[in-house]
């Protein structure tokens, strides 16, 4: 049965770097799409300007301080937009009447708890938050199977093999599923040169634009790992059918090689826009406002093993992959309070690692049978993390 049109779609994270690029393929299909709810972390300028722009029914800022500043704010600016404010409103909206298609687009683990309520509500999810499916990949995908909700992988990587496989469903026919990685800003560094770099530096990301903490996670390679654990489950994927490549010009954002020696790839201009186009007209195409590939003008396409000596973070996430149970919630939750650090000149770039390794060997894997076992496992990482980071600093 094809959806009434047009589909009401919530973003939550609307204020960042996916949010814009899902404001802006919205903005391209007034007749197909329209942004009903938008919500933003703590940001409330920023939200109320988005609100006069794409005029949704509701708009939510996760800081509970500051709901009166957004009424006010709407109420000034003319607008019929409600506020609200708070995790659990997020939660109640993304589960509600309100919308049909939700965008998550919150960074790190504050994505979960609306990411799972409109799974279990039904809804289509446009799942960027990646580090939900790395907390609890198993919960959430189990979660959206039983009410028949949709997941359609945002992340390139995840959103080219969708694309190959027409579905989130690897068959027996898959042999193997191949992650391509840019290499971040440090790509051919070696160890030495990047205990100085900044996070000025570290952000600068030489082919895609997006948030601080994703570049960090690309700089260090935490990202590919974090995305292996993603693309582990999504496809229903064990580690033996995974590999990462590294691929300098972003253009193959992944490849799906079949039993009978096929390989598919999905190419085109790093643009999150297109993932997001492909998640909001699916099954169907439509624009994005992205160019198509000149592959003559691009001239060639490399490809080179990663390095994990000078990147551990992606090993480090291989094995919280392979430990399973409460690891890779661990091995999250350290590398967001760590990368939180380096942002904020605390820690130095080569501590990042460290301090997930030295997370993941005081937290052994345990079984993670439920919610409550990986957000324990998540707390007890962080508190284990800042005190380290506290200690290093009463050191320096
Ligand atoms: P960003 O920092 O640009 O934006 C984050 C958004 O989340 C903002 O709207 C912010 O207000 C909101 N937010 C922050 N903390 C919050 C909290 N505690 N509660 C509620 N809202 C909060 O980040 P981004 O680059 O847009 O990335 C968003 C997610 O998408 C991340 O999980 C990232 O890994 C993933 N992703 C991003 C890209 C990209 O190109 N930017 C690509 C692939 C995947
Ligand atoms: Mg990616």
């Amino acid at each position: 049965m094809s959806q009434p049109l047009p589909r009401a779609v919530a973003v939550l994270g609307a204020t960042g770097s996916i949010g814009a690029s899902a404001l802006d393929v919205i903005a391209r299909h007034p007749q197909r799409l329209r942004a009903s709810v938008l919500s933003a972390g703590s940001q409330v300028d920023a939200l109320v300007a988005l609100c006069a722009k794409f005029r949704p029914d509701h708009a939510v800022i996760a800081d509970g301080g500051r709901f009166r500043q957004l009424q006010a704010g709407l109420q000034d600016a003319g607008l019929a937009t409600q506020a609200h404010a708070g995790d659990e409103a997020l939660e109640a909206l993304a589960a509600s009447e309100a919308c049909d298609t939700v965008v998550a687009a919150i960074v790190g683990a504050a994505g979960l708890s609306s990411t799972l309520a409109a799974v279990r509500a039904g809804k289509r999810l446009l799942l960027a938050n990646k580090e939900s499916l790395v907390l609890a990949g198993e919960l959430l995908t189990r979660a959206a199977d039983a009410a028949g909700a949709e997941i359609i992988p945002i992340d390139s990587e995840h959103n080219a093999i969708f694309q190959c496989l027409r579905s989130r469903q690897a068959q027996h026919d898959v042999r193997r599923i191949v992650l391509t990685a840019s290499g971040g800003p440090f790509r051919g560094h070696s160890r030495n040169a990047l205990a100085g770099v900044t996070p000025e530096q570290a952000v600068a990301h030489p082919k895609w634009s997006m948030g601080p903490k994703i570049s960090v996670d690309s700089a260090t390679l935490m990202n590919k790992g974090l995305e292996l654990i993603e693309a582990h489950h999504l496809f229903r994927v064990g580690g033996d059918r995974l590999s990462v490549l590294v691929h300098p010009q972003s253009l193959v954002h992944s490849l799906v090689e079949f039993v009978d020696g096929s390989t598919l790839a999905q190419m085109g201009l790093p643009d999150m826009r297109t993932s997001l186009a492909v998640g909001l007209g699916w099954p169907e195409r439509i624009e994005s406002g992205v160019a198509g590939l000149d592959l003559l003008a691009q001239g060639r396409l490399d490809f080179e093993a990663p390095d994990t000596g000078v990147f551990p973070c992606l090993r480090l996430a291989w094995q919280a992959m392979a430990a399973g149970g409460t690891a890779p919630a661990v091995l999250n939750a350290a590398n967001e309070v760590a990368v939180s650090a380096f942002l904020q000149g605390q820690i130095g770039f080569l501590s990042i690692p460290a301090l997930v390794e030295d997370a993941l060997a005081a937290q052994p894997a345990a079984p993670a049978e439920s919610l409550d076992a990986l957000l324990a496992a998540d707390a007890q990482a962080r508190r284990l993390t800042e005190q380290a980071i506290a200690g290093h600093r009463s050191r320096a």
